[in-house]
Parts: C-alpha cells; structure tokens; sequence
C-alpha cells in the first residue's frame, strides 16, 4: 500500500503549469501574475482637481475672508475630459470639476462650497495654501515603478490599477482546464425519474464545484455508464481539451470496474492508499493528458479531492496556500481510527474554544455529514483510538 504523503507527490508531479498568457483583464481575475508589472506612466498621469471648485493662483486670492471676499471674473469652464488646456490669466479664476486637468498658472483649487457658485464672476470666501485640493501627477505611482508583482493574484483592486495604467490585457499563469467524467450504470442525472436501484448522479456536480473553488476550470461531463467501450470513447472525445481528467467510480476490486478495467492496458496505475476513506485511487496519463481516478463513493471521492488533487491544482496555478490551513483542536467525543491507515474524518471545528466534534461515521457515503462539515480530521495510520480532549491535526476547510 502506499501512503497518502506518496500518493499526494505522484499527483504533484502529474499536474504542470501551462505557460503563461496575456489574458484580457476579466478572463485574468483570480489569476496570479505571471511577471512584474511596470507602470508605464504615473497615476495620476497629470495635475488635476480634487474637488468641483475655481482653479486659482493663490496671490491673487491674498486675504480672502467670508467677510471680505475676493471677485474674480470666471474665464473658462473646465469639466473633466476637457483636452484643450487654456491656461490661467493672472486675476481670473476657471471653474473647474474634480478630475479635470488643473491648468497652466493656477496653484490651487477653491472648493465651490467657499464661494458664491458664479459663472461669470466668482466671490471667493477664503484664500486657498499653495497646491490646496491639487493631485499631482505621479503622487500615487509614478512611470517604472513596480506596480504590481509575479504571483500577486489578480483581483479587484489589481485589475483596477492595471486598467488606470492603460493595460488591456495581464501576462498570467493560466488555470488548469479539468473534465470530470462520473461512471456507474446506476446513475441517473438529478430531475429524472428514478428505478428500483439507481441514484442520481452527484460526484459530477461536486468535483467540477471544487475544482473551480480551488481555482480551476471545469468541464462537467454526462456520466457514462460501465460501459468500456462508451468509457473510452468519451475519453477520447475530450481529453483533448484538458490538462487533467478527473474520473469518478470504477475503481474498486469488485465486477464492472469500467475505470480500472479500460484503463489497467493504457498504462494507468491502479493501486491502494493506506487511508480512510479513499484507499483505491489511480493515475497516470490517457494518450498524454494527466489522469485521475477517484473511488464513486461520494465522500472519498471528495476527501481525496481535497487530500490529492486541490494542493497539486493551486500548486500547478501558482495560487497561494495550496495546502489548506491546518490548526489543532482537542476533540469533543472519541474516535477510532484502523490501524495503519490515515483516517480522514469530517468534522465541526469551533474556533472559538479550540474543539473539534467529529460527525457521521467513518464510511464513505454519508454525504450528509460531509455537508454540515467545516474540517477534516487528519488522525495519523498508527493512532488507532483517541480520546476526549485529545489533540488533533485538523484541515480547515473553510479558509482557502
Ligand atoms: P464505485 O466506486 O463505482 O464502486 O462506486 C462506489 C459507490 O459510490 C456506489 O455505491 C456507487 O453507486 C456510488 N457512486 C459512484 N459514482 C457515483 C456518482 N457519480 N454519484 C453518486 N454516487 C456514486
Ligand atoms: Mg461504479
């Protein structure tokens, strides 16, 4: 049997990066950066208004009080987006908007709320200090600096900062394009009528969610049923357009394996994890693109997910925390745990006092207790039992 840490680094090594691309800005959300990026200008990228107000010289504005206004004539109009720049005559004032380009011979801005508002003439209440309500250009970045850096992960604010640089796309490191392909002739695609021994499928929508959770992309495929040769030919059709496939069911000792049985001859590694759940697991590559093979039972399926595929995905997307944070809690109830297999159990994880509530049994299809979970509790393959405020090692599943 091999180890969960072995298995963990046969997958590591199976998923790679793509090379990086120049993406459009929305396609590069959620994307770390591939490379620094340079501001090719300053921001803002010229003198402008911080307020709606009368662009002014400041000497001509010497004392100025609400009692003794000074008048000027208004000479010009500027809103913002105004291009032509007129400059400003000594003893005249502009009236101007916040973000309009501040003109030649003015040093201030007079917010309109210290004036009376005039269009051809202005009375102004106060006199404004040198640069009052000014930005100047390049007082948030100016050009070569570094505006963001290699592994920054893009968003909002990022993006924002490469829009008002006048960047249209991002170099980024692209994510990683997942199938994810159930199989089991029981299953029956949910809002369909159900026979006497079949399920609705649920591994689909479960491991194509968690992939784009972790940051991938996913397509979910139609289940196919344990059929080798209709198995095979929807591995055919799509691998190529993956960088990983995800498969689910199959996988076990019993009959009608379709996953095993198709695959054993194209070089795939079946083999057992020492762990619970999830012990059969396989790998390797289909015609050249990774494999993944997950057990059917819904809640290994996912465990394995977490402890297998995820890290690898955000290590292969360059995302930050691959591994989930993990903390210690002492435990609420005992548990039990098989003798020489890591044994993943689901629980409820209080940050508040430290604990940790184990809940649902160890098997593998209590998708129940999966859902209400907030943690796994990673007990190691030697510790066989534990007690009541026991300390544990637990996978926060709530943080990313
Ligand atoms: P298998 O690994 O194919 O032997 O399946 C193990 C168990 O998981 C069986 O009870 C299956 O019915 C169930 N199972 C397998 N695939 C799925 C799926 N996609 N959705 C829900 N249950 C599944
Ligand atoms: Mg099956």
């Amino acid at each position: 049997m091999r180890s969960v840490t072995e298995h963990q680094a046969a997958i590591n090594a199976l998923v790679t990066s793509r090379p990086e691309t120049e993406a459009r800005l929305a396609a590069a959300a959620g994307r770390p950066l591939a490379r620094d990026v340079i501001a090719t200008r300053a921001l803002p990228g010229f003198e402008n208004s911080a307020m709606d107000g009368y662009a002014v010289r400041v000497e001509d504005l010497a004392g100025a009080t609400a009692e003794k206004p000074v008048t000027l004539p208004v000479a010009e109009d500027i809103p913002a987006g105004r291009t032509d720049g007129p400059p400003l005559a000594p003893r005249t004032a502009h009236r101007i908007m916040t973000g309009a380009a501040v003109p030649a011979g003015a040093d201030a801005v007079v917010p309109v709320e210290l004036t009376d508002a005039g269009t051809s003439t202005v009375a102004i209440r106060s006199c404004p200090t040198l640069g009052q309500h000014v930005r100047r250009a390049g007082e948030d970045i100016s050009a070569g600096e570094v505006a963001l850096r290699r592994g920054q992960v893009l968003g909002a604010p990022q993006l924002a900062l490469l829009a008002s640089l006048g960047y249209a796309t991002a170099p980024v490191i692209p994510p990683i394009r997942t199938i994810v392909l159930s199989t089991g002739s029981e299953l029956v695609a949910p809002g369909q009528p159900l026979r006497r021994g079949e399920i609705y499928e649920s591994n689909g929508i479960m491991i194509a969610t968690a992939v784009r959770e972790a940051g991938g992309e996913a397509a979910q495929l139609r289940f196919v049923s344990d059929d080798p040769t209709e198995f095979l030919q929807t591995l055919r059709d799509r691998a190529p357009e993956a960088d990983l496939i995800i498969t689910s069911g199959g996988v076990s000792a019993g009959a009608y394996e379709v996953v095993k049985d198709s695959l054993t001859e194209h070089g795939i590694e079946f083999l057992k994890v020492a762990m619970q759940p999830g012990m059969p697991q396989g790998c390797g590559f289909f015609e050249g693109t990774p494999i993944v093979t997950l057990p059917g039972n819904p809640v290994s399926a996912l465990v394995s997910f977490e402890v297998f595929i995820r890290p690898a995905l955000r290590r292969a997307m360059a995302l930050p925390a691959p591994e989930r944070p993990r903390t210690t809690a002492r435990l609420t109830e005992p548990v039990t745990s098989p003798r020489g297999k890591r044994q993943f159990r689901r629980g409820v994880l209080d940050r508040q006092t430290g604990t940790v509530k184990p809940i649902g049994p160890p098997a593998s299809h209590h998708l129940r207790w999966l859902a209400s979970a907030n943690c796994l509790v990673d007990v190691d393959e030697d510790v066989t039992a534990l007690r009541t405020g026991d300390t544990v090692t637990v996978w926060d599943l709530d943080s990313c």
